[in-house]
């Protein structure tokens, strides 16, 4: 079969179409990310607007790229929760429209399961149940996947995420200024930038240390950043718009103190695992996804982890770690598969969005 998917939650308008041999036949991917970056943060307005202007001619190019028409497919697969009000709508209504045109069943889509099941397309090796952590722009948790629609939440953040955290820390530090990161997001900034300090140049602290939980937080970081610049800007006198002298060190030392939480959490969560053979042996798998997961620092460390903890690590490409329409298109097949969450064009009324909606159940730890 061939599905496809649409993807507008945040500031990525995506479109791909996949056929259930995992092959990707036509993919695209119209990204609103510069404008963002010169607004300093996204308003959700404009990135409706944005959505609504490149929509069409994004859902165009992967059709024509896979060179099917919408009559071939089996299903439209798009998303519908969790993300930008705005954002969600433009895409689940022009996926109606196309349900409706080509009388074809829709599949809502939850964005996070989507970043977590990509890695099944792949590594078609993948079997179910396996440990995901996923690393973006708005979560950061520890599950295991049990089935397509099955989550089990072993913990998230109780406050940040991990990608909120680096784009405020590149925003703070001016990233955007300097020549070389000027078209980079905060996380790519900061992957680079880093690759010219020393991790262990400034101690911003270990976070959660004491909580026998799987959960993370990233608001005693994000402050510890502050006070640093704060600091260094008196010290050094500068004024509001100049950059610190030790900019590279901070950001290494960023990347190192956010790699360090993310690994311990993930090591207290195969502890768990092991105590409790919440997964069988043959199932000893991590998979890392969303944006933040495209950070090859962190995919070292975590590579580590796994070798030391005799897990397998699965780590898909960054294009497909960040937002795109592929995973939606894939998590399509996989509903499908399933026999899961499939509207007739006659059913649209009964799907919508929301904004918020918590992936899994929640499993307590005592
Ligand atoms: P969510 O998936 O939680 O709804 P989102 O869709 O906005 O959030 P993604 O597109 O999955 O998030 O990821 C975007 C985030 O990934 C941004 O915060 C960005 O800074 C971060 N990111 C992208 N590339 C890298 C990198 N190389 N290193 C670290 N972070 C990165
Ligand atoms: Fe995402």
């Amino acid at each position: 079969s061939k599905v496809l998917g649409i993807e507008t939650s945040c500031d990525d308008t995506g479109c791909a179409i996949v056929d259930s041999n995992r092959n990707v036949l036509g993919e695209y991917l119209q990204s609103q990310q510069q404008i963002h970056l010169d607004f300093g943060g996204i308003i959700p307005p404009v990135a409706r607007d944005l959505h609504k202007q490149n929509i069409d001619n994004v859902v165009t190019q992967a059709l024509q790229q896979a060179q099917v028409s919408l009559n071939d497919l089996d299903a439209i697969a798009v998303t519908v929760k969790p993300g930008l009000p705005l954002s969600l709508l433009v895409g689940m209504n022009y996926a109606k429209e196309l349900s409706k045109k080509s009388l074809k069943p829709l599949i809502p889509i939850h964005h996070m399961e989507a970043h977590a099941l990509t890695a099944r397309l792949v590594d078609h090796n993948l079997q179910l149940p396996f440990l995901v952590l996923l690393l973006s722009g708005g979560h950061c948790l520890l599950a295991i996947v049990k089935k397509v629609n099955e989550f089990l939440l072993l913990g998230q953040s109780i406050d940040d995420a991990p990608g909120e955290a680096l784009d405020k820390a590149a925003r703070r530090l001016q990233l955007k200024n300097m020549k070389e990161f000027r078209n980079c997001c905060g996380g790519q900034a900061i992957e680079k930038a880093a690759l010219k300090g020393n991790p262990r140049a400034i101690d911003l602290g270990t976070f959660m240390t004491s909580y026998q939980d799987c959960n993370f937080s990233y608001s005693g970081l994000k402050n510890a950043v502050r006070s640093q610049i704060l600091r260094s800007e008196q010290k050094h006198e500068l004024k509001g718009d100049e950059i610190i002298p030790e900019v590279f060190d901070l950001c290494a030392s960023i990347q190192y103190a956010i790699t360090k939480h993310i690994c311990t959490r993930v090591l207290r969560a195969i502890e768990f695992i092991n105590r409790t053979q919440l997964l069988p042996d043959t199932n000893r798998t991590l998979v890392v996804s969303g944006g933040v997961a495209s950070n090859m620092f962190i995919r070292k460390h975590l590579n580590l982890v796994c070798e030391e903890e005799n897990f397998k690590l699965i780590v898909p490409p960054p294009k497909l770690c960040t937002d795109n329409g592929t995973m939606i298109a894939w998590n399509g097949i996989e509903k499908l598969n399933e026999h899961i969450d499939i509207f007739s064009h006659l059913d649209l009324d009964k799907i919508d969005i929301q904004s918020k909606e918590p992936l899994g159940k929640n499993i307590s730890q005592q």
